[in-house]
């Protein structure tokens, strides 16, 4: 079996290290023809632009992407630095630099990897699919007897933030550094996934189509592990096929059909906040321009936030989103799931969540106040603020850098739940709801509880589990997302999900404990 799982690594890491050097590969050439239509698609005015790129772009060959971008971009910056002197602001290209690359990028590629979409797909995400399950399906037989083996896990490297773990690291930072702010590097991954995007949307793909399929593959592969590690355990198996279900239909399937039918993309279960530009005015106008489906959106977008959300967490606590429904959760439930004892227990990093989160959630709040006022009010800006850097500003530090750079790339340094914990808007919202109005808490069946730790060790939310179920007292934290993971490690059974009247749930037992003697 360790052969096999060895030979499995290996062709893990052959995909992986031809997925990566893809980046490098490929020939880029802009034709005359290609460079026209894309002035007629975008509407470009600037002819200043138009005669920097013939003479710097069009019609020459480069090898790799980086040449090429470069000189897309100095053509725009000296265009539109010259516009924006001469107030021309019709002839402005206002698309980020790096996306505006991408777009000529897409049009430009030329050689063996747009000719080879499938050939690619295969040497890339295929072997990567089939190296990771010679490496997890193994793990059914050598398991033995039932129960949630957790065995080497300070031993491991890429576990105990050693070697491998760094590496990890640094290859999933590299990976959302990329995405979202040089998409123009990666064109080549899209062309893979070209073939699959135009049989769904009817587009080409784009960078986020890439990382939507991804994601949905990342988190089958890793759910099928997470189906042999906890297959004794209901709970477990349940809310793993819910969260791959609502990636793989509401997160992926459904806005990609959406657009086919030339109707807005819209994930129908991303609440806000953390669907934070669901008010911006681009999405408002989108929506109401769409007519009576894009109003449905707005309404079910409205009511899904004021009422299903608080509701639900009424019922069920935040559990039912964070670990059952969300993206976020349920990447960081598969893909991190080994990286869960990771998370910070200390009294310091409790203090530190909950002023970044409830920050982060009063930021999201200002923001869309002025985002609305602005759009009903007609102006742009308040007290001199503009609405537009506040939402850049929001974007770039929220959007970009904490949900994703840190959010998913830290899961092998500070465990997998970094951005539900210390970031997520929508979090802190449902975490106010569990923490004040729920029926949802944990039970602990104190006098049996033999501290061994496992609970405390292996809560993603950095939550003391063992400190209440020595008190026998009930866990009631706003953070807690419900994932049933410190209940399935115990030994002896002590704690327990439950639901139930919201009077009375946090208080400690009236009935003696072994350890209350006093
Ligand atoms: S307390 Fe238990 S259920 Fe809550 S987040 Fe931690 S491990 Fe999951
Ligand atoms: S895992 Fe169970 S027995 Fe161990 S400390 Fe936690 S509650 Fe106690």
């Amino acid at each position: 079996m360790k052969t096999l799982q060895k030979f499995g690594l290996g062709i893990f890491l052959t995909g992986l290290m031809l997925f990566c050097s893809l980046i490098f590969l490929g020939k880029y050439q802009l034709t005359h023809q290609e460079f026209d239509a894309l002035i007629a698609e975008k509407g470009i005015k600037s002819d200043l632009f138009i005669a920097n790129i013939n003479s710097k772009v069009t019609d020459k060959a480069f090898s790799g992407p980086f040449e090429f971008s470069k000189r897309v971009i100095s053509a725009l910056e000296e265009a539109n630095k010259v516009h924006r002197k001469k107030r021309e602001w019709s002839k402005v290209i206002w698309d980020k630099p790096h996306s505006f690359s991408y777009e000529v990028s897409k049009k430009a590629g030329k050689g063996m990897i747009p000719n080879n979409k499938g050939w690619f797909w295969f040497l890339t995400f295929g072997l990567g699919i089939i190296g990771s399950l010679l490496y997890i399906i193994p793990n059914l037989i050598t398991l033995g007897p039932p129960g949630i083996k957790n065995n080497n896990i300070y031993f491991d490297s890429s576990t105990n933030r050693g070697f491998m773990g760094w590496s990890v690291f640094i290859f999933l930072v590299s990976f959302y550094v990329l995405l979202y702010f040089f998409p123009d590097y990666i064109v080549n991954w899209t062309y893979i996934v070209d073939p699959i995007s135009q049989s769904i949307s009817g587009n080409l793909a784009s960078q986020w189509f890439l990382y939507g399929f991804l994601y949905c593959v990342v988190m089958t592969v890793m759910a099928i592990r997470m189906y042999i590690k906890y297959r004794n355990n209901k709970y477990q198996i349940l809310r793993t096929t819910s969260v791959l279900f609502f990636q793989i239909v509401f997160a992926f399937l459904i806005p990609e059909i959406l657009v086919r039918f030339e109707k807005p993309w819209y994930d129908f279960k991303n609440a806000f906040p953390l669907d934070y530009d669901f008010f911006f005015s681009w999405n408002l106008n989108s929506l109401i321009s769409s007519g009576g489906f894009g109003l449905f959106i707005l309404v079910w977008g409205i009511v899904l936030t004021l009422v299903i959300v608080p509701v639900m967490v009424y019922f069920f606590g935040k559990r039912w989103y964070c670990s059952w429904v969300c993206g976020c959760g349920g990447l960081a439930e598969t893909l991190g799931d080994p990286y869960r004892h990771l998370s910070n227990k200390s009294i310091g990093a409790w203090k530190l969540e909950r002023w970044l989160v409830h920050g982060v959630l009063a930021f999201a709040i200002v923001m869309t106040g002025f985002t609305l006022y602005t759009y009903f009010s007609g102006t742009s800006a308040i007290l001199g603020i503009k609405t537009q850097s506040i939402q850049s500003t929001y974007g770039f530090l929220i959007g970009s850098v904490f949900a994703g750079v840190i959010g998913t790339g830290f899961y092998p340094i500070f465990g997998n739940r970094v951005w539900c914990r210390f970031g997520c808007p929508l979090a802190a919202y449902l975490g106010l709801v569990q923490r004040f109005k729920s029926r949802f808490r944990i039970t602990t069946n104190g006098g049996q509880c033999i501290s061994c730790g496992n609970c405390s060790t292996y809560c993603e939310m950095g939550i003391d589990v063992r400190a209440y179920a020595q008190k026998g007292q009930n866990i009631v934290r706003s953070s807690c997302v419900g994932c049933g993971v410190c209940s399935a490690v115990c030994p002896r059974g002590v704690l327990k999900l439950e639901n139930g009247p919201v009077a009375n749930r946090t208080h400690l037992p009236n009935f003696p404990l072994g350890n209350t003697l006093d």
